[in-house]
């Protein structure tokens, strides 16, 4: 698999690797601890040290084929750098990788206008600024996105942003600069024709972030989740990505590989939970053996293995079809990615703290946090269950035509 990658794909995965081994695991530990309270939100100087060092090694927007500022990278190059650098929780902020960030810059390249690209974009991918995604509202089910309710009302030159949103990661960030709002600004349109997104710079007046969400008690601070206020905030016209009436449209090209990049890195959380479950099986002992010479465990690991590769290849599967036919047309396999990886890799993480016993479930691993993150993304970025009634309703329609031919 890794033979196809390019000389220069291959190039930066080894200096990816060697970066990872120097700066990443050796300083984990202090990048992903709560920070006081008073720094919460600010930067860290640490992390802002390594996105330095990153950049001036050429590791940085390794995602990005929109232009120069990235690495030209195919989708299913991407997919085995991202590997690597998901190994860590504390490495995509660091490669300018991380989401929402990712997504959108990918927005703003795709539907952005040349002065949007130049106010936001430019500064996206110097890592100077962070944004947020604001789709997600508290009191509608937001799985079905036609149910949002935040208005986004026409007024002269202007467009006029009333709503709450919650689960904006990144907002809390003193960096976050910019939030890309997804609202309605026409009820009486078609379905999807309602829906418009527009770009709310975080410092307008009456945006106010009300409070941070946490996931399992990890409040994944500097970047964050919170719940936003928008009341009578007053955006220029000229915010609105795309035009009036497209945000569904966006919405629909942002996720595609918003999705498959969080499934890439939970490949390498999952391939570093096997590693340290052998590892820690080895070096335990319990009964008169080690935990390694244990049939449970020994299953446990086997399991392991089968189940990344399957993960995998799913994963590297929907990433070359996005490559050859377009996101539009990779979506089953998107689909199909997004169900399958964060579930497995869920499933290797925790027989992983099962092996380590409390350990495992401890600060002194990454696992605990791991395993919250795999969790969220069976309901981040659509529930699972929508995926799988998007691909029953294709699985259906074939077996109508095979009844019909
Ligand atoms: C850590 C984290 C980060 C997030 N980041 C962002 C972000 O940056 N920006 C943003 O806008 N949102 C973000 N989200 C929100 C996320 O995308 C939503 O929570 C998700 O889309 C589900 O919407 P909901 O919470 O309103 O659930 P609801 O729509 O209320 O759905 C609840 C449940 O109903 C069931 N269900 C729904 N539809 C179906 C169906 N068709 N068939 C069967 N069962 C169904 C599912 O079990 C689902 O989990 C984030 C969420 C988390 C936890």
């Amino acid at each position: 698999m890794f033979a196809e990658l390019s000389p220069h794909a291959a190039a930066l995965r080894e200096r990816l690797i060697a970066f990872m081994r120097e700066h990443v695991y050796p300083n984990e530990r202090a990048l992903l601890e709560p920070p006081p309270e008073a720094e919460k939100w600010q930067p860290r100087p640490l992390a802002m040290d390594l996105m330095e060092k990153a950049k001036a090694q050429g590791l940085w927007n390794l995602f990005y084929h929109h232009g120069p500022e990235g690495q030209g990278l195919s989708n299913f190059e991407y997919s085995q750098l991202c590997e690597i650098l998901g190994r860590s929780l504390a490495a995509p902020e660091i490669f300018n990788c991380n989401a929402p960030d990712v997504g959108n810059m990918e927005i703003l390249a795709t539907y952005g206008s040349e002065a949007q690209k130049e106010r936001w974009l430019k500064p996206l991918l110097s890592g100077e600024i962070r944004s947020c995604f604001a789709m997600t509202e508290p009191q509608v089910a937001s799985s079905d996105a036609t149910n949002i309710e935040t208005a986004i009302r026409r007024d002269g030159d202007h467009y006029v942003v009333n709503g709450r949103k919650w689960w904006a990661t990144g907002a809390p960030s003193a960096r976050c600069k910019v939030a890309i709002v997804m609202g309605k600004s026409d009820p009486s349109a078609q379905k999807h024709r309602q829906q418009t997104m527009i770009l709310v710079p975080m410092d307008a007046p009456g945006v106010r972030v009300v409070r941070p969400l946490s996931v399992y008690g990890y409040e994944h601070a500097p970047l964050g989740h919170a719940e936003i206020v928008f009341e009578e905030v007053r955006v220029p016209a000229e915010n609105v990505l795309l035009g009036e009436g497209r945000g569904f449209e966006i919405a629909q090209g942002r996720l595609g590989p918003g999705r498959i990049h969080h499934c890439m890195r939970f490949i390498g959380l999952a391939e570093r939970a096997l590693e340290i479950m052998c590892e820690r099986a080895r070096s335990r002992r319990a009964f008169g053996s080690t935990l390694a010479e244990m049939g449970g465990v020994r299953q446990a690991i086997g399991q392991s293995r089968c189940d990344i590769e399957q993960a995998r290849l799913v994963t590297l599967k929907a990433a070359w079809t996005m490559d050859r036919l377009g996101n539009k047309a990779a979506r089953n396999e998107i689909a199909v990615a997004k169900i399958v990886v964060p579930e497995t890799a869920g499933r290797v993480i925790d027989r992983a703290i099962q092996v380590h016993g409390g350990a495992g479930l401890s600060q002194d691993f990454f696992l605990a946090e791991a395993f919250a993150e795999t969790r969220f993304l069976r309901i981040g970025d659509g529930p699972d269950e929508v995926h799988r009634e998007a691909l029953a309703r294709v699985e259906l329609s074939k077996s109508l035509e095979g009844a019909a031919a």
